[in-house]
């Protein structure tokens, strides 16, 4: 798959969050080459734009990191998220470093910040996140299985991989959670056995999208896993599994 990449200065890049409990997002990539079939975050291809496919363009804010230590002493106390309509540590940020940079400047302050991710890249940074004050990194595990997996976020890191991330975090002593939106399908059992011991919290959120992911769900016979009493018992299984750690559901 090819990848459109292009460099832009920003014009801002803490932005004001309409999510709960979030006070800002920070996005410094406009795309994401996770490509993630149910993406809710492809409405921001109409600003960007890109002509190609949501997973085949990303835009690279070089300046956020400079425009971040602009507006950050401006801004009230709140917590921030990177990232809320990309991938903070999708395989570019290997090479330009944004997020790193971000959490650099980040550490200065006292915002309360959330990472999320799908990507293991995310210990390469350990010893920043380490430096900020109030932090949770989560990362997001929709199934068990990697193949259901590779069908529905094709280009995002394998099952394994964020599991192996997420026990790295939490042996670094860094609070963790996990996000398991949306709820894909799964043995929710051996899911929450695999995540349980290395999270502070889990967060579990339903396909809000189905419209987007129909035709992929009917050609693998998954159709079951539309059924709004079906993925209940689901969420209901995987709250009881996760027994003590505390369960919210989105
Ligand atoms: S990782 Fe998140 S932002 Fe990126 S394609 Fe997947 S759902 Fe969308």
């Amino acid at each position: 798959m090819s990848l459109v990449v292009r460099e832009i200065q920003a014009k801002s890049i803490l932005s004001r969050s309409g999510i709960e409990g979030i006070s800002y997002t920070v996005n410094p990539y406009t795309g994401c080459s996770h490509g993630c079939r149910y993406c809710y975050a492809t409405f921001m291809k109409k600003y960007s734009g890109h002509t190609e496919p949501w997973g085949q363009f990303v835009d690279v804010k070089l300046n956020a990191p400079v425009l971040l230590g602009r507006q950050l002493p401006r801004a009230q106390n709140g917590t921030i998220i990177l990232s809320s309509v990309t991938d903070p540590y999708q395989h570019l940020e290997g090479k330009y470093k944004l997020t790193r940079e971000c959490l650099s400047v980040l550490s200065k302050y006292e915002f309360p910040v959330e990472v999320l991710t799908k990507s293991p890249l995310v210990t390469r940074d350990v010893d920043v996140i380490e430096k900020c004050k109030h932090i949770e990194v989560g990362l997001t595990i929709t199934t068990d299985d990697d193949r259901v997996r590779r069908i529905f976020e094709p280009q995002a890191p394998s099952v394994e991989k964020r599991f192996a991330a997420l026990r790295s975090l939490r042996d670094a002593g860094i609070r963790t959670y996990v996000f398991i939106g949306p709820v894909l399908p799964m043995r929710p059992e051996a899911l929450a056995k695999q995540i349980r011991p290395h999270v502070d919290r889990v967060l579990i959120d339903a396909m809000n999208y189905s419209s987007k992911t129909l035709a992929i769900y009917r050609a693998h016979s998954l159709e079951d896993w539309l059924k709004p009493a079906y993925v209940h018992s689901v969420i209901e299984r995987l709250r009881d599994s996760f027994n003590a750690v505390p369960t919210e559901i989105c």
